[in-house]
């Protein structure tokens, strides 16, 4: 059976002081939900705090972003090894925010995917169409553009590593969120995709949905056969509001277990 991910997308938010707080909450707060796995993913500059607040706790954490190979002349950047060097186990790759405002193309993202694979660390890779494809129909063509693009580049052991987000970008940040059946449809669409990689990769690769997933959506989100959890934004700077989509992920999996 897949465990379920809720993930926190701190974005560029939070203070040191915001951040040490927001940790101290989940980490008593997660004590009780071992049915999911929790991650979150502060700033770079906070991932050495947040090593230090969560080294007994059930709470994963990654970065943002990583930039190619392990060191070099590229400042501003930082590597894979520096990631697990602070304890990170995830890295988003892909996210909309690093496509559209900073141009990462298909081909750097596939790079970025095998350099997230070659330190060891498990890529969330995003993918999703904004609000113009959608309304175009090209939904599927979007998702199969951004997924096979990777898959290209990657064995299928490598792509077992990793979790894939899909992220309608009309839904990011904006407060509209894809209806249950819609995120359903693009989840279902998606494991198709990777079907024709691998039956069995398809049937264990989780699929999370993000897009304005906030406490009071994230149930019928979470009760979809193909959703296995939820890359958050805005609403995981909220401890409380985290901890609530956290709380919905996992009632979902024991309803599950009830039925089965
Ligand atoms: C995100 O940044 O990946 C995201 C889904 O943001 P929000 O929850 O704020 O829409």
């Amino acid at each position: 059976m897949r465990k379920n991910i809720v993930a926190g997308n701190w974005k560029m938010h939070g203070s040191k002081a915001d951040a040490s707080a927001l940790i101290q909450t989940l980490k008593t707060g997660a004590a009780e939900l071992d049915a999911i796995e929790i991650a979150i993913f502060p700033p770079f500059v906070h991932i050495p705090l947040t090593q230090y607040l969560l080294k007994d706790a059930a709470i994963a954490w990654g970065g943002q972003n990583l930039y190619l190979g392990s060191k070099g002349a590229f400042t501003g950047e930082v590597s894979g090894p520096m990631l697990v060097d602070y304890g990170c186990r995830y890295v988003l790759v892909g996210h909309s925010e690093r496509r559209q405002l900073f141009h990462e193309s298909l081909a750097l993202v596939a790079e970025k995917f095998k350099a997230a694979i070659a330190a060891n660390l498990q890529p969330i890779l995003c993918i999703g169409e904004t609000q113009a494809e959608r309304e175009q129909e090209q939904t599927e063509s979007v998702l199969t553009q951004q997924l096979e693009s990777v898959c290209a580049a990657v064995s299928v052991a490598d792509f077992q590593k990793a979790v894939i987000a899909y992220e309608p970008v009309w839904a990011i940040g904006t407060g509209l969120t894809a209806t249950p059946e819609q995120a359903q449809a693009a989840h279902a669409f998606i494991r198709q995709l990777i079907a024709k990689q691998e039956v069995n990769l398809a049937k264990s690769m989780r699929i999370l949905y993000g897009g304005s997933v906030k406490a009071d959506n994230a149930s019928g989100l979470f009760a979809m056969p193909d959703i296995d959890g939820a890359l958050v934004g805005g609403a995981s700077l909220d401890a409380n509001s985290f901890l609530a989509i956290c709380q919905a992920s996992s009632a979902s999996v024991q309803s599950v277990r009830v039925k089965n």
